[in-house]
């Protein structure tokens, strides 16, 4: 995997994120997998290829070295797990990204979950593994409706009972055309919240909230929430955060980059109507011969997203260090991981 900085790249580092971003990073949203498992003979030369296409190995090193380029002389802890549209058999996927935690004790990995698994048999993977959490995915919904499927539809209740047995997190992706500002999607947050108490729920991608009106329509149900965490990968839109951290403040936001391949792929993600899309080289039609039309990486522009909601919040270094890396901490410790001295 080659991946280089161009001109626009290193100006947008240089004058607006080389600042921004803490020396100390916590990214939770990163996904470890090798895609050999089902294709022994995918090459690992490619570019990252935009629209979550396939890619071939992404272990502890390849993401190590991504964000070396991408934020250079920052220490970044994680926060893994396997990419749910891999064919490979879960135990499989699971255990190669249970390795990818070793050598660093503060990042933990999550273990990817289907409807179709057992009690027993997850719960032998956390002793085994020792899982923070689960990752369910919505393709994987048992109603086969992946747009308009509900939380347990992808995530039984059976699975959310081990997770609050053993107080576990869980990384979700909502689905739904309005995501978090749909009323069934709240309606499962409030019950399940109340039934399990001790689960704490990342709520992906600013809540899916491309832009702002899915969070500000829930806005006054989700402040009532006590186990709510949020990670902003892959959006990129000021808006959403600045809601985002108004309903959740400082100490409940993390940052996230939902690589790979998401945040290293060139692009970014816009919203028109209620709508969003992942803009990238082979998706525009743009006319762009009166300017500079390069597109600069999926995570630079979220990261510049994350600097203005900032701003407008007023945040300075203690908050930013939080939403950065201390947030992730604090949820880390809260499910049982060993907290550095
Ligand atoms: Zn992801």
């Amino acid at each position: 995997m080659k991946l280089t900085l161009n001109d626009l790249d290193r100006r947008i580092w240089e004058s607006e994120l080389e600042k921004f971003v803490p020396m100390t990073v916590f990214d939770t949203h990163t996904h470890v997998y090798d895609w050999r498992m089902d294709s022994p003979d995918v090459k690992n030369d490619a570019p990252p290829d935009p629209g979550h296409g396939r890619f071939p190995l992404t272990d502890r090193s390849t993401l190590q070295a991504i964000d070396a380029v991408l934020m250079p002389g920052r220490t970044v802890h994680r926060i893994s797990f396997p990419c749910p549209l891999q064919p490979a058999p879960p135990a499989q996927t699971n255990a190669f990204a249970a390795r990818q935690a070793d050598g660093d004790p503060q990042s933990a990995i999550l273990m990817h979950v289907r409807p179709d698994m057992t009690p027993g048999t997850i719960d032998a993977e956390i002793k085994q593994h020792g899982f923070r959490g689960f990752k369910p995915y919505r393709m994987h919904s048992v109603t086969g409706d992946v747009a308009a499927c509900r939380i347990t539809d992808y995530l039984p209740e059976p699975q959310i009972e081990m997770a609050d047995a053993h107080g576990l997190m869980v990384m979700l992706h909502l689905s739904r055309r309005e995501a978090i500002g749909d009323k069934h999607n709240l309606d499962d947050l409030e019950r399940l919240q109340a039934r399990f108490p001790r689960v704490q729920w990342i709520l992906a991608h600013c809540a899916r909230s491309y832009y702002d009106g899915p969070l500000l329509a829930a806005a006054d149900r989700l402040k009532e929430m006590p186990n709510l965490w949020y990670e902003i990968s892959s959006v990129c839109d000021s808006d959403a955060m600045s809601v985002l951290l108004e309903i959740a403040g400082p100490d409940r936001v993390m940052y996230g980059s939902d690589d790979m391949p998401v945040g290293s792929t060139r692009g970014k993600y816009i919203s028109f109507g209620s709508s969003w899309t992942e803009l990238n080289e082979r998706n525009h039609g743009f006319k762009l011969d009166h300017c500079d039309g390069r597109m600069t990486f999926v995570r630079y522009e979220s990261l510049r997203a994350f600097r203005r909601a900032c701003r407008r919040q007023g945040y300075g270094t203690r908050e930013i260090e939080k939403l950065f890396a201390g947030n992730a901490q604090t949820l880390l410790a809260q499910t049982g991981h060993p907290v550095p001295a």
